[in-house]
This record gives C-alpha cells, sequence and structure tokens, in this order.
C-alpha cells in the first residue's frame, strides 16, 4: 500500500532537504508537487487542498525558512499533518461496555463484510481471550447464514443455531439471549449488504441498530474502490451512524486513495484494515506509522 505515492513524496521531499536554504518558492514549488502525488493517489480534492494548505501556512513561515535545516523541518511538517489527516492516534475496537457487547457490521455486498466478522470474532477470541459470538442478521441472500456458519467452524468460533423464517431483528433478539445464557462477551451480527446503497438497506440496517444498541457500528468498505468507498462511509454514517471503519483488501490497493480521505471525509476512524484473506490478516490503523511508511 501506498508505494508509488511513497516513491513520489520521498523525490520531492528529499530534494528540499538536500538543498541547504529554501525559499518561499520553492516550499510552494513542492507543494505542487506534493498535491500532484497525493492526486493520483486517489485522495480526495478537498483533503488534498486542506492538506497543502496546512503545510505551506507552517512551512513558510520565517523560522522555518531560516533554520539550518529547513528542509527536515518541511519534511516534519507533512509528517505531522499526514498524521493529523490520518486521525492522529489508532482507535482500536472498544469493548469497554457491558458483556454482551455488540459490534455490528454494516456495508455493501462484496466488501468483506462476513470475512471481516470471522476474522474480527477469531482476533478477539485469540488474542483478547474473550468468548465470541457470530450471528448472521442476512435473510436475504440464502446462503449468508450458511457461510458465516462454516466461517464459526474453521475458526471455532461460535454461531448462532439457524432457525428458518425468522427476520434479523428476531435473530437479533435470539443472538442477544443465547449471549446471556451462554455467558458471551462479544456478539457480532453481520448485515445484510446491496450491490449499491439504497433506501431499503439503510433502513433494514437502522432498525437492527435501534433494536440491539450495538456498542460499536463498523462500516466495511473495500479499499480498492478507492473514492466509493468513502461516499460509501459518509452515506452510511449518514443514514445510520457509524463508530468506525474497516478497509478490506489493503493488501492489494496500490493506491491507499480510501485510506487516506476516509477520516478527513467522514469524521471516523479506520479502525482495521484487511491486508488478506486469511483469519489473521487483519491489523490495526496506526495513523503515525502509516505516516511513516509514506514517507520511508
Ligand atoms: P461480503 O459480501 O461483504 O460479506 O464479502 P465477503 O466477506 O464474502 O468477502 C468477499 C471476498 O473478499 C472473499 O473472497 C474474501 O476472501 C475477500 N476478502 C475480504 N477481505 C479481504 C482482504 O482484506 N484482503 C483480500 N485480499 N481479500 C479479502
Amino acid at each position: 500500500m501506498f508505494q508509488s505515492l511513497s516513491d513520489r513524496l520521498s523525490g520531492v521531499l528529499d530534494k528540499l532537504t538536500r538543498r541547504g536554504a529554501l525559499t518561499e518558492s520553492d516550499v510552494v514549488e513542492a507543494m505542487r508537487e506534493v498535491r500532484r502525488a497525493l492526486l493520483e493517489a486517489d485522495v480526495a480534492l478537498d483533503v488534498v487542498k486542506d492538506f497543502t494548505e496546512k503545510v505551506k501556512a507552517k512551512a513558510v513561515g520565517a523560522e522555518v525558512l531560516r533554520s539550518v535545516t529547513p528542509g527536515q523541518m518541511v519534511v516534519k511538517i507533512v509528517n505531522d499533518e499526514l498524521v493529523a489527516m490520518l486521525g492522529s492516534d489508532a482507535q482500536p475496537i472498544d469493548l469497554h461496555a457491558a458483556p454482551p457487547v455488540g459490534i455490528l457490521m454494516v456495508g455493501l455486498q462484496g466488501s468483506g463484510k462476513t470475512t471481516t466478522t470471522a476474522k474480527i470474532a477469531y482476533r478477539l477470541t485469540n488474542r483478547d481471550r474473550k468468548k465470541v459470538l457470530m450471528a448472521s442478521l442476512d435473510t436475504r441472500r440464502p446462503a449468508a447464514q450458511e457461510q458465516l456458519r462454516v466461517l464459526g467452524e474453521q475458526t471455532s468460533v461460535a454461531t448462532l443455531p439457524i432457525v428458518a423464517g425468522q427476520t434479523p431483528l428476531q435473530i437479533a433478539r435470539r443472538a442477544e439471549d443465547a449471549a446471556k445464557l451462554g455467558g458471551f462477551d462479544v456478539i457480532i451480527y453481520d448485515t445484510a449488504g446491496r450491490v449499491t446503497v439504497d433506501e431499503e438497506l439503510m433502513d433494514e440496517v437502522r432498525d437492527v441498530k435501534a433494536a440491539i444498541h450495538p456498542h460499536e457500528t463498523l462500516l466495511v468498505a473495500d479499499s480498492l474502490t478507492g473514492q466509493d468507498a468513502v461516499n460509501t462511509a459518509k452515506a452510511f454514517d449518514g443514514r445510520i451512524g457509524v463508530t468506525g471503519i474497516v478497509l478490506t483488501r489493503a493488501d492489494g490497493d496500490g493506491r491507499g486513495g480510501a485510506a487516506l480521505s476516509m477520516r478527513a471525509v467522514t469524521g471516523k476512524p479506520i479502525k482495521l484494515i484487511g491486508v488478506g484473506e486469511k483469519w489473521d490478516a487483519l491489523e490495526d490503523f496506526h495513523p503515525g506509522r502509516i505516516a511513516s511508511r509514506i514517507l520511508g
């Protein structure tokens, strides 16, 4: 992820640091190149503008330009602004609530929602030693509940037994009862997705959310879809409210535009990124580390 952006930015910033003295126009020219590199990485235009303006405003100050190492100071400003744009601090899944803590997974069909449900369950079970129950509320796709059952078997995580003919709400209630009875710490609810954002999907998810009051509502979005992923997140957040984002297929995304724009556009943190098809291919999103990776 971010390879071409990283190469481009390193090129621009290396040029600045190799120079001894810097003028305002050197910085302005460098920011023009940074802007081009970010746009090529498919970062949202407003985010790019805002970013380069902020860097420019801080970098052309007399203190920076007259310092002994102006180039390095500009690099530090770029780094700090990048971290701020990505959300500053890592935001792990929050489990601080009375058990069973509900995590509602929402998103478009094919975004990786069911896989991510299993990955999170796998991580909470094996790393955090939580007792996790997974429940599929997807009554639209006949195979969806069965798919989750199979994933539960593969990851050795409990799934709610399938009862034919129940509505998503009935399944959710049954999951809650089962989790309380069984002493589970966490319930992860997988929901139905659609190919596009539509009213019916939003209404259904909103009703489920209103009924179960999940502690976390995670929007799963496909990194490869770039700005569409950002727009999807915005639509879901506007209609049902999300607490965070999981960006999947980061392993195949050479540009990283969704990851870079998501926080600034939606105001919601990327909590996790999916980096492969295996159960453990899930990473925390650390703005500081990502910025370091981008700037080499
Ligand atoms: P859903 O329709 O949103 O539930 O999507 P699925 O969970 O069924 O995922 C669709 C496909 O994406 C599956 O083949 C997954 O293995 C794959 N997938 C999910 N997350 C990732 C990821 O982070 N990286 C890669 N490479 N593939 C993923």
